[in-house]
């Protein structure tokens, strides 16, 4: 079966490997696509080779279907249809004992501390399985992860309908996080630089402005009669990005930190005591996300397909993330895997 191996910063080599058979409470599963994220790309870079131990499959937004079980893993079958929550939680962490294993605090994530996606044959825990429905292509199921992070994110801030949200960055999170909270009833306003993820945005009928030519303060305000917003998800990780947060919400209003901020950036904490602002932290997504993002899927009432800008062979996995680098016309790349 072949496999695509990262080497080292830039480098990954398509190789002919000998596949792992599953062992107790293990699958085997045969992937159909694979979604290149901004975790892969920062792997792709050399800036996480102190997890990434090479040669390494990287990939964990999946669809395929199952090819082998092992012993004890309840009713999986061959032939099923499945994508994979790719999160190995310990266990007996005072986190996980609190039920929080998505964010265990020796969390293994499947694609980035162990073998990923990016090869034909992909062993697994059967504990991180999930159905496909028959009527989701393996394309859309390819996107039940990211789709999942939305979920969670928009679950945690509590959003009600008639709300009104500003999602910062409308990249593939960001877009996935509007359609999330559009659905969930909310009135959604994009804040995104890239002309091509604008155009997008506004073709999926969102208000959605860029920053630099838009006092977007004004434009929240005037948007809520002057209160401001229920909710900020901030998803962009620009250092402006977090100044702007916090003067945009209106009294009591909640900022979601989505995006992963490698280094600390300034904010305007007066905000939360003038404003009695509410902060919420947001990381992965646990099993009830997956399966409302299964669901949402399945109902077909989100345009996800408007999502995938393109689908590659496993073999220019480099090319899709050349791609991704250079910005432009692209939201999320797939490959296929088999
Ligand atoms: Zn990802
Ligand atoms: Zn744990």
């Amino acid at each position: 079966m072949k496999a695509a191996l990262y080497l080292g910063r830039e480098s990954i080599s398509m190789r002919d490997c000998v596949s792992v058979p599953p062992g107790p409470a293990q699958v085997q599963l045969r992937v159909s696509h694979c979604g290149l994220c901004g975790t892969d790309l920062h792997i792709f870079h050399g800036k996480m080779d102190h997890r990434v131990r090479t040669p390494q499959v990287i990939g964990h937004e999946m669809s395929g279907v199952i090819e082998a079980v092992g012993g004890n893993t309840d009713s999986w079958k061959p032939g099923d249809r499945v994508t994979v929550r790719p999160l190995d939680p310990c266990g007996h962490c005072p986190a996980c004992l609190a039920g929080h294993s998505h964010i265990c605090m020796n969390l293994k994530f499947i694609g980035i501390d162990s073998p990923g996606a990016m090869q034909t044959l992909w062993t697994v825990p059967a504990h991180t399985l999930h159905r496909l429905p028959s009527n989701l292509s393996f394309e859309t199921g390819a996107l039940i992860e990211p789709l999942s992070v939305a979920c969670h994110d928009v679950r945690l801030a509590e959003l009600k309908p008639g709300e009104f949200a500003v999602v910062q960055g409308g990249g593939p999170i960001g877009m996935l996080i509007a359609l999330v909270a559009r659905h969930a009833g909310a009135r959604v306003l994009i804040s995104e630089v890239n002309p091509f993820r604008l155009k997008l945005a506004h073709e999926l009928g969102f208000e959605a402005v860029d920053p630099h030519d838009t006092d977007l303060v004004a434009r929240v305000n005037s948007e809520t009669g002057g209160a401001g917003a229920d909710v900020v998800f901030e998803v962009s990780g620009v250092p402006a990005a977090a100044e702007m947060m916090t003067r945009l919400p209106r009294t009591r209003g909640r900022i979601v930190i989505v995006a992963i901020y490698p280094q600390p950036a300034p904010v305007t904490l007066f905000q939360f005591f003038w404003r009695e602002l509410k902060l919420i932290g947001t990381r992965v997504y646990e099993p009830q996300d997956f399966e409302q993002a299964i669901a949402l899927a399945a109902s077909g009432t989100l345009p996800l397909d408007r999502i995938i800008t393109r689908v590659l062979p496993l073999e220019s996995l480099a090319s899709g993330f050349y791609d991704m680098e250079r910005g432009g016309e692209v939201m999320k790349v797939l490959v296929r895997c088999s």
